[in-house]
């Protein structure tokens, strides 16, 4: 059985690998790995071996991981999808929220966001192609949503997120990417100040890589299959 640190450096070295093909500095990179159903012994593992950003999908669970790896510095990204109240728990425990896709969701995040907190980190999940969970902003609505989320003054608006479809091959699984960053260009020459574009996951982070992603989430390639979602 090869060791999580171990399938931690392979991820992170296909990462640098793509990163390079394509013409990009391994550093504008990041790893976030997701480790929704996997127990805090296996965060705190990977801890141990560098990695310091993890994601979740649930929010009773992470706010548990959370309270239980207290004390290691590790920032918490949420990804999982958003109801009105779970806004405060997400807002006094995590670091990045992913998935605000309205409106309504960003303005409770602002408004519960603790004061001794720097602001949340947030990214607007896009509905680009037929996106799995069906939820997300269209890209026709998305520029509108993000000069509201924007101002908004307990979160910084960092970027964009997306989970295409799932799909085989480069070309395929580049297009819905490529529709991301040409949205995320377009806002920032509308003036928003974005660094993110959250996108690719096991199956796709190097075609997520080519097309310019910064940050990459990815679970089942480091800590193997889950039972569960
Ligand atoms: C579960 C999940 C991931 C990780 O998916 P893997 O295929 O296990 O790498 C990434 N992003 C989101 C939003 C997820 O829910």
């Amino acid at each position: 059985m090869t060791s999580l640190s171990a399938k931690l450096q392979a991820v992170l070295a296909r990462i640098a690998r793509a990163a390079r093909h394509y013409g990009r500095d391994p550093g504008d990179v990041a790893l976030v790995a997701v480790s929704k159903t996997w127990p805090a012994r296996a965060v705190e593992e990977l801890a141990l071996a560098g990695q310091k950003a993890f994601a979740e999908s649930f929010v009773q669970e992470g706010v548990e991981k959370v309270a239980q790896l207290r004390g290691l510095g590790l920032d918490w990204h949420f990804v999982g999808s958003l109801q009105s109240n779970k806004t405060r728990l997400l807002a006094e425990n995590f670091n990045w929220v992913h998935s605000v896709d309205r409106l309504r969701i960003a303005e409770r995040l602002s408004e519960q966001r603790p004061a001794s907190l720097p602001p949340l980190s947030v990214c607007l999940q896009v509905n680009v192609s037929g996106e799995v969970s069906k939820s997300g902003v269209s890209p026709a609505e998305a520029a509108a949503l993000a000069h509201a989320v924007a101002v908004l003054p307990r979160l910084r608006l960092r970027g964009l997120m997306a989970i295409p479809a799932r799909s085989d091959g480069l070309a395929e699984q580049r297009r819905p990417f490529r529709l991301l960053r040409e949205l995320s260009e377009r806002l920032r020459a509308d003036g928003l100040l974005l660094d993110t574009l959250s996108m690719g996951m096991s199956h796709d982070f190097e075609a997520a890589i080519a097309e310019g992603a910064t940050l990459v989430r990815v679970g089942t390639a480091i800590f193997g299959e889950r039972n569960r979602a």
